[in-house]
């Protein structure tokens, strides 16, 4: 048996004023072929266990390009083109092959493909033709196409949002599509589309226990894998929204049935599951009140690089200073300019400093602050939901009122208190702590917080999901409407 391996992808937020060129992934994960013989990331996982998995049945691996990149705006064209290229031209060299196995987002445009993923595996299934077995591990921020379906075995999603089952998801992929080889299985799949566009968290009620439903449906009855597509709401493209995707062996009615049925579900819970996040001063009133629920964290969904904001609105920061709030941590701010002015003033400097607020008017303005650079790391990194991503250079500073701040070269979200922690700040007496993140914070901090609070600003990750400009979702979608089956 030969058995091929890849990744490519990004989360394109097409509002973004981000492009996404080679840098982009340069700067996230960009190895060729030999993405397996480094530590694993969020998206590299599954090619580690897939090279484990099929070098324990002494298969032949085959390793291509591992491409990711920090969510931004579109994809350059010919930066897209020229990873599938190498990936194609590693395939039709490696051929025969007998099973593809492709680590993607699913929510990846580049200018010119608004599904670079069904692109990709139409292009594939071309090569290797039906008796190969096809198959992509998935993001559940991702858009499922036609494309991708009638060119794949087995399309699988993460279920949980942070995203801390990619190597189980790997795994199931894997025996899927061994099981397809072997005769032992005919996996069929089916698509039921909730019409939704939403953020959904998976370790809060009701979600927990959909997961766990989802989970209980695998396995028997011939249902090989249960996914929810969760799509990406800063995404302009026709298939935004929400879907099940479910995975049944040699049947698709049953497989569209279990998509309806826990579809429906979804649909069901839309009141409770619907997104509310805070404004910023009924977040920092309730944080302030909170003295015993010591620290508050604060989440900046909205400048979340990790959904193609920039990571340096200033927004929160500025009307906790206006505010003369005190005993604050907050980052990860992306701006390596002021970084570099603190490298070169160096540890224990004091200086003025203008930070943040520089990619536009989703960041809102500059601050102009007082700062002394209490510490300065060369090439960082933050430990990540699996494995860690780099931060680049990146110092504390401390302003006035015990506020501290990190700032990176790097963009990357804030994954873990260890962005703070590793400077020496001691986070866990603080008042306050501002992350710039919608969810993938959680697994981490959610231990030490006392209360975790969503904040909306204004920038460029926006929550108000019936009011966002799309121009290329196809069809009426909740909560624009209130029923969009109703609507036609
Ligand atoms: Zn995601």
């Amino acid at each position: 048996m030969k058995v091929f391996i890849a990744c490519l992808g990004t989360e394109t937020n097409t509002f973004s004023p981000l492009p996404t060129g080679e840098q982009g992934f340069r700067e996230w994960m960009l190895y060729r072929g030999d993405a397996t013989r480094r530590p694993e990331n969020l998206f590299s996982a599954p090619l580690h266990v897939w090279r484990r998995a099929a070098e324990a049945q002494q298969a032949e691996v085959v390793e291509s390009l591992s491409a990711f990149a920090q969510p931004a705006g579109i994809t350059v064209r010919k930066v897209y083109e020229g990873f599938r290229e190498e990936i194609l031209a590693d395939l039709k060299a490696a051929m025969p092959v007998d099973m593809v196995l492709l680590s993607l987002h699913g929510a990846m445009v580049a200018d010119g493909y608004d599904d670079c993923e069904g692109d990709l595996l139409e292009k594939i299934r071309t090569i290797v033709g039906p008796m190969a077995a096809v198959g992509a591990e998935l993001d559940l921020h991702c858009s499922i196409t036609e494309k991708m379906l009638v060119s794949a075995d087995a399309l699988i999603t993460f279920k949980e949002y942070p995203h801390v089952d990619s190597k189980e998801r790997a795994r199931e992929l894997y025996d899927i599509l061994l099981a397809k080889l072997q005769g032992a299985a005919q996996p069929v799949m089916a698509v039921y589309d909730t019409r939704m566009i939403n953020l959904w968290r998976t370790p809060v009620e009701p979600m927990a226990s959909f997961v766990r439903e989802m989970q209980a449906c695998e396995g028997k009855d011939g249902i090989l894998s249960v996914s929810f597509a969760h799509g990406f709401p800063m995404q302009d493209v026709p298939d935004a929204t929400a879907k099940m995707v479910v995975v049944a062996n040699g049947d698709v009615a049953k497989a569209q049935a279990v998509a309806e049925r826990l579809g429906r579900r979804i649909w069901d819970m839309r009141d409770q599951t619907a997104t509310r996040n805070l404004s910023i001063d009924e977040a920092l009133d309730r944080a302030t009140a909170a003295t015993a629920r010591r620290p508050v964290v604060l989440a900046d969904v909205t400048d979340n690089p990790g959904g193609g904001a920039a990571g340096d609105a200033t927004f929160i920061l500025r009307r906790i200073i206006e505010r003369d709030i005190r005993g604050v941590a907050s980052g990860l701010y992306w701006d390596p300019m002021a970084v570099r002015f603190c490298c070169d003033a160096g540890e224990g400097a004091s200086f003025d400093l203008r930070m943040g607020g520089k990619c536009g008017p989703a960041s809102g303005d500059p601050l102009d602050l007082v700062v002394t650079v209490k510490k300065i790391i060369r090439d960082g990194m933050q430990p990540a939901l699996s494995g860690a991503v780099p931060i680049g250079d990146a110092v504390w500073v401390q302003t006035q009122g015990e506020r501290d701040l990190v700032l990176i070269s790097n963009r990357t979200q804030t994954f873990h208190p260890d962005a703070f922690a590793q400077f020496g700040i001691d986070i866990a007496s603080k008042a306050i702590i501002v992350v710039k993140s919608t969810q993938h914070f959680y697994a981490g901090f959610a231990p030490m917080a006392g209360e975790i609070l969503h904040v909306q600003a204004p920038g460029a990750m926006r929550s108000d999901f019936a009011d966002i400009p799309f121009q290329k979702v196809r069809g009426p979608y909740w909560p624009r409407v209130a029923d969009p089956f109703a609507a036609g």
